[in-house]
C-alpha cells in the first residue's frame, strides 16, 4: 500500500481517490449492475492477487455489460487458480536481472528501478503479479542506495522506474528519488512507466509535472493504455501540462484476447493515443504469466492482425509489436 502519514482530508485528491477503489469483484460488479454475475469462487480466485479498481476506471466501463473490455482486464477468473503448461511466475527473467537494491538490468545503457509493490488497479495479467517484491522501503536510504548502485553502473545512460507503478508514489519520496539520481553523471534520460495517470487522472497534478520537468534529465512516460475506452476526457485535460512542458509521451499496451485483439479497437486506440499527444511505442504480446491464459492469442491471428494494422495505420501510429524473452539482448520483434 502506498505509505500515508499524514492523516486522509490532508492528503491530495488522488490518494483520496485510491482509498475509495474497489478491492473485491463483488462490490465491483455490484456497482456496475452484473450482481449475478459474482460468485465467491472469484474471490478465492483473486486471493494471492487482489482486486483493486478505481472508481475512474469503472466509470468508463459500460454498466451491464459483462463482457466489457475494461472490466474483462480486471475481473478475476476461476481460471487463475489452474496451472497451464508453459505459464510461469516469472516470464520476463526479472530475478535472474536483479543487481540489487531493486534494481534490474536487462538491456544495454539501460536500468530499472522497482520502486514500489503499489498500484492503481490490478490487470489480471500483469507479468509482475507474482513478483516477490523484496522490501526495500521508499525512503531517503533506499533512494541513496539506488544512486550509490547506479553510480558503479557506469553505462547506464537512462533510470527507468518502474514497479508496481512508480506514480504511488506521493510526490516527496518521488522527488527525492530523482533527485538522487540527478546527482549520477552518466545518467541523461528518466523514463517513468506508468498506468496510474490513466486510472486515476488527477494524479497529474501541478507539482508532480515540475517535479519531472525541473531538473536536467530529459523526461519520458511511458503510459500503458489497452483500449480506446480507457483515453478519458479527464486524462486528455490532464496530460496538458505535461505536453506543455515538452514531456515526451509514449504508450505500451498488451495484445489482449476479448480486449483488444480486433483491427477495429487497434485502429481507434492508435489514432485516438495521438490526439492525446501520445505516441504508441510497444504492442507486447502477453507474458505467460500465470492465472492469464485466458488472455491469450494464437500467433497466426497475432500476426494477421498487425499486418492488417500495418496496411491501416501510417508507420508513426503503428506501434513495435513485441515479445520479451528472458535473457535476450532486447525485445524481440514479432511479425
Ligand atoms: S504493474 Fe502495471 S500491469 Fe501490473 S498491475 Fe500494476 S498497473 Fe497493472
Amino acid at each position: 500500500m502506498i505509505p500515508v502519514s499524514e492523516p486522509l482530508t490532508n492528503t491530495p485528491a488522488w490518494q483520496q481517490q485510491l482509498a475509495n477503489a474497489f478491492h473485491t469483484a463483488r462490490d465491483l460488479l455490484a456497482y456496475l449492475e452484473l450482481e449475478a454475475l459474482w460468485r465467491p469462487e472469484l474471490e478465492q480466485a483473486a486471493r494471492d492477487f487482489p482486486v483493486k479498481v478505481t472508481r475512474h476506471f469503472a466509470d468508463l466501463m459500460r454498466k451491464r455489460d459483462p463482457n466489457d473490455p475494461l472490466l474483462r482486464q480486471v475481473l478475476p477468473h476461476l481460471s487463475e487458480c489452474e496451472a497451464k503448461a508453459g505459464y510461469e511466475t516469472d516470464p520476463t527473467g526479472d530475478r535472474a536481472a536483479e543487481v540489487g537494491d531493486g534494481i534490474l538490468c536487462k538491456y544495454h545503457g539501460r536500468a530499472l528501478v522497482v520502486t514500489t509493490p503499489s498500484c492503481a488497479i490490478h490487470c489480471r495479467y500483469c507479468f509482475r503479479r507474482h513478483y516477490g517484491y523484496p522490501d526495500n522501503g521508499t525512503g531517503e536510504l533506499r533512494w541513496r542506495a539506488v544512486a550509490d548502485r547506479l553510480r558503479q553502473l557506469p553505462d547506464i545512460s537512462e533510470v527507468i522506474l518502474s514497479g508496481g507503478d512508480p506514480l504511488a508514489l506521493n510526490n516527496s519520496r518521488l522527488a527525492s528519488l530523482v533527485n538522487k539520481i540527478t546527482t549520477v553523471p552518466h545518467v541523461e534520460r528518466l523514463r517513468i512507466h506508468s498506468r496510474l495517470p490513466v486510472v486515476l487522472p488527477e494524479r497529474l497534478e501541478d507539482n508532480l509535472v515540475s517535479l519531472l520537468s525541473n531538473n536536467r534529465l530529459a523526461c519520458v512516460l511511458v503510459l500503458h493504455v489497452n483500449h480506446p475506452a480507457e483515453l478519458s476526457t479527464s486524462l486528455f485535460r490532464a496530460l496538458g501540462p505535461l505536453r506543455k512542458a515538452g514531456i515526451t509521451l509514449l504508450n505500451q499496451a498488451v495484445l489482449l484476447q476479448g480486449v483488444n485483439d480486433s483491427l477495429e479497437t487497434q485502429i481507434e486506440l492508435n489514432k485516438k493515443l495521438f490526439e492525446f499527444g501520445i505516441l504508441p511505442y510497444y504492442l507486447h504480446i502477453l507474458d505467460k504469466v500465470s492465472g492469464a491464459a485466458r488472455f491469450e492469442i494464437g500467433e497466426k491471428n497475432i500476426k494477421q492482425l498487425y499486418q492488417e494494422m500495418a496496411a491501416c495505420l501510417p508507420g508513426y501510429l503503428l506501434p513495435r509489436l513485441v515479445k520479451e524473452r528472458p535473457g535476450a539482448a532486447a525485445k524481440e520483434p514479432v511479425g
